[in-house]
């Protein structure tokens, strides 16, 4: 039997969700289309919207603009903003040390291009606050903070900061990138202060290959943001392209399977991570459990002197599935920067293994999850594969 504990990589396809794939798929009509094909294809995504923007509490306030993943949804947001006309203003832009590659890379290219970017410590999952406020010396244009660091599991306190900017400089830009706290942790848009919120289908039971970028009515009425897909001018100018029918669809029907469920399906998560960090602390392991608030689904290990990767595909020969690391930063050889910004050392970055949960899980898979652990502690340490 297998079991799966890489739920921040991705989620499993919920039946709801797939139920959706298969009925849209029926529906093969372009919704620019002006014909009754057209129609059908277009309500699914005006479905899909609709329970989307209820679930983030933000129907009256914001838009939200379907992309093909979380990554484009944030690249949206930071192009989109960086060169609206705002951009004259001030080219300073706040962000974390820990963010996720999405952001990071994103930033490094608007570094090029003159902006200036301000990064602020996270040590232990919490943002510093001092530097926070030295930072807010200076007038910044744009601030992008994550919710959910997708490594540690850290919950930031994106609320706090995104109101102490908002105080010294109103016109200031607010996005999140709630890719890891969307439906993990209940939050409207106006409640954390965020103007523009990135979030994805795949980490919530949904399709791969759809996201969506939450834009307030604010920012669209000031023109603070500009679409950089150009073209037939779908979802209403602001990201070109004949829009994913099928992965939209999906994705609003995961959603709306998850949101009226949501309390329930977040104790349960929460409740398997306090059941893991439990029968985990007796193990010769550390585990990092961020200083602040944490959200439900993510549990970061540190291993003794043991890579990372040797303990996963011995997990994963006995069908057990976790982490080592983000699944992007598994791509690059370096240790993962977001644990380094926690407050590992490189090595022990590189020890570190990610554990992630869903609904799906059971007190039994953590169960199995420890007794695998502990014979691959054993086995690695008896014949010195470490
Ligand atoms: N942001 C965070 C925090 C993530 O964890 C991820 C994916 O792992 C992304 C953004 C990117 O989302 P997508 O895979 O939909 O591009």
């Amino acid at each position: 039997m297998e079991i799966y504990l890489d739920n921040s990589a991705t989620t499993a396809l919920s039946p709801a969700a797939k139920k959706a794939m298969s009925s849209a798929a029926e529906l093969y009509g372009n919704p620019s289309s002006l014909h009754s094909f057209g129609f059908d294809a277009q309500k699914l995504v005006d479905e899909a919207r609709k329970n989307i923007l209820t679930a983030l509490g933000a129907r009256n306030v914001g838009e939200l603009v379907f992309t093909s993943c979380g990554t484009e949804a944030t690249s949206l947001a930071l192009f989109g903003t960086a060169f609206a006309k705002e951009r004259f203003e001030s080219k300073r832009i706040l962000t974390t040390d820990s963010e996720h590659p999405s952001v990071s890379k994103a930033l490094e290219r608007l570094d090029g291009f003159g902006f200036e970017i301000i990064k602020l410590p996270t040590k232990k999952g919490v943002i510093d606050e001092t530097a926070l406020s030295e930072a807010l010396k200076e007038k910044i244009f744009l601030a992008t903070f994550m919710m959910v660091n997708n490594e540690s599991g850290a919950l930031y306190d994106v609320a706090n900061a995104f109101a102490e900017i908002k105080k010294k400089y109103p016109s200031a830009i607010t996005h999140c990138d709630a890719v890891q706290g969307f439906l993990k942790t209940r939050f409207t848009p106006p409640q954390i202060g965020a103007d523009l919120v990135s979030i994805s289908a795949h980490k919530v039971h949904g399709p791969k290959g759809v996201g969506a970028l939450y834009i307030s009515k604010d920012m669209l009425k000031q023109k603070k943001i500009v679409p950089f897909l150009l073209g037939g001018g779908q979802e209403n100018g602001m990201r070109s392209g004949t829009e994913n029918v099928i992965g939209i669809s999906a994705f609003g029907a995961a959603v709306a399977d998850i949101y009226p469920r949501l309390d329930a399906t977040i104790s349960h998560i929460s409740a398997l991570r306090e059941y893991a960090i439990n029968t985990l602390s007796s193990l010769e392991l550390k585990l990092n459990i961020p200083e602040g608030a944490c959200a439900p689904h993510v549990l970061s290990i540190t291993l003794p002197n043991i890579k990372s990767e040797t303990m996963l595909h011995l997990l994963s020969r006995s069908g057990i599935f976790v982490s080592s690391g983000s699944a992007c930063s598994s791509h690059s050889k370096t240790p993962s920067s977001a644990m380094t910004a926690f407050g590992l050392t490189p090595k022990e970055a590189d020890s570190t293994i990610r554990i992630s949960f869903s609904e799906y899980n059971t007190k039994e898979d953590i169960d199995t999850l420890k007794d695998a652990l502990v014979s691959g502690l054993t086995t690695l340490v008896r014949t010195g594969r470490r």
